[in-house]
């Protein structure tokens, strides 16, 4: 719990002000606060934000790219053999070395909150032991929120017990996965005992839902239905909804109603979702996002994760928040400023509300978590995906990157030139 005064912040009302941190707390924010007592940064009139939340993530299999080898036809059900091929040789010590690995990299780019899904099916609860351990290793500089995910299908994997284990031992989340259960019946009687679970515990869900390119794979209706039967509203998300994309239009103007009833909460995951959807279609290929546009036009509550980093499912990505919400913006032709700044709350704000965050954001009264960009505004931080300068954890500054200058040698005259900013000085 540290003090920090930060001078000349841009805020993104585009104004300046500083920032008091007092004991890891936003106590102050105005201009020209002066505390003498206090460690001192200058923000430098760059842009300050609150960290990145990455609301869909696998922390237990990342930065796992090759082992035991890679992913050569690019889709999901190769990706999910794969990560079968790698469960039986996996330890504790393994996950946990990628994954604390994994957290410093996020951090680095000022996420300081991810859920993570945890592979609960299979004879052993190992992913979860280390993961546990994780959460509690980071805790001092990124919060972790964890879900129980049966990966090969809660009754297809027969995997009910270990659910309820991987919750008995600390797990946040109830997770599943519907559409990879062995029928749509099955698929919905899923969701039917996940939700009585989380109901029971008080618990949040969150469903991998529809993650597939079949205009009939409707399970997020029956999300929905569970969510109002057992009023889990504002609780409950489905990750994913890849399926909406190629729902029939009569059917989603019908369907957009009850999830707006429901309160359900929509996490896509663009650069996987962008990735592996479309796979098996002649041209045209289909995006295979869900229908972010109209979601966020209907008041629902959309976030963006990053879902995977060089693992069985996605050979690349460096856990960079602004690209997820870069491809997201390109994907769903989000370029109108209001759906700009509506795609960097799908990777702050917004993921901060669905995964039920406390005190996040920039408020007296508010955690002391901050992130410094060199940049002016949410907008010039998806065009330019800039350097983090400073990445503050309740006022204790835990990252810095040094600002990126670009120098020109051309001709006889050396020129040092800001390329990048649109109001350079
Ligand atoms: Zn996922």
């Amino acid at each position: 719990m540290a003090n920090l005064l930060i001078k000349n912040c841009l805020m993104a009302d585009g104004q300046s002000s500083d920032i008091l941190i007092k004991n890891g707390i936003i106590k102050d924010i105005s201009k020209n606060i002066s505390a003498t007592d206090t460690p001192k940064i200058d923000a430098n009139h760059h842009f300050v934000t609150p960290p990145f939340v990455d609301s869909h993530f696998h922390m237990d299999a990342t930065l796992s790219y090759g082992l035991p080898r890679v992913n050569e036809s690019g889709t999901l059900l190769e990706g999910i053999a794969l990560w079968g091929e790698l469960k039986p040789k996996l330890t504790v010590d393994a996950i946990k070395d990628r994954a604390r690995r994994f957290c410093k990299w996020a951090i680095a780019r000022g996420t300081l909150a991810i859920r993570s899904h945890v592979d609960v099916s299979g004879d052993n609860l190992l992913g979860v032991e280390a993961l546990i351990d994780i959460r509690e290793e980071m805790k001092e500089f990124i919060d972790i929120q964890l879900v129980a995910f049966p990966q090969d299908g809660l009754l297809r994997a027969n995997c009910l017990e270990n659910l309820v284990s991987a919750l008995d031992m600390g797990v946040d989340v109830v997770g599943g996965i519907p559409h990879f259960e062995r029928t749509m019946a099955d698929g919905a009687e899923s969701i039917k005992i996940l939700c009585e679970i989380a109901e029971k515990r008080g618990l949040l869900v969150d469903l991998h839902c529809d993650e597939t390119d079949d205009p009939i794979s409707r399970h997020v209706e029956t999300l929905a239905y569970e969510t109002l039967r057992l009023g889990l509203n504002g609780r409950v998300a489905g990750s994913h909804l890849t399926s909406m994309h190629s729902f029939d239009n009569y059917y989603f103007t019908k369907l957009i109603s009850l999830l707006v009833e429901a309160d359900l909460h929509i996490i896509a995951n663009p650069l996987i979702n962008i990735t592996i959807q479309g796979r098996q279609d002649a041209y045209p290929k289909r995006r295979g996002l869900t229908r972010i546009p109209e979601q966020i036009n209907a008041g629902l509550k959309v976030a963006f994760g990053h879902d995977c980093v060089m693992d069985p499912w996605y050979p690349l990505g460096s856990h960079d928040m602004l690209e997820v919400a870069h491809m997201a913006l390109h994907c769903c032709h989000l370029t109108g400023v209001e759906q700009m700044r509506s795609c960097y709350e799908s990777v702050t704000t917004k993921a901060a509300e669905i995964l039920h965050l406390e005190k996040y954001g920039i408020y007296p009264g508010a955690k002391g978590d901050l992130v410094i960009l060199q940049c002016k505004d949410p907008i010039e931080a998806l065009r330019l995906k800039p350097a983090r300068l400073f990445v503050i954890r309740k006022g204790k500054i835990i990252s810095s990157t040094p600002p990126v200058e670009y120098k020109l040698f051309m001709g006889e005259k050396i020129e040092k030139e800001d390329l990048l900013f649109k109001n350079s000085s």
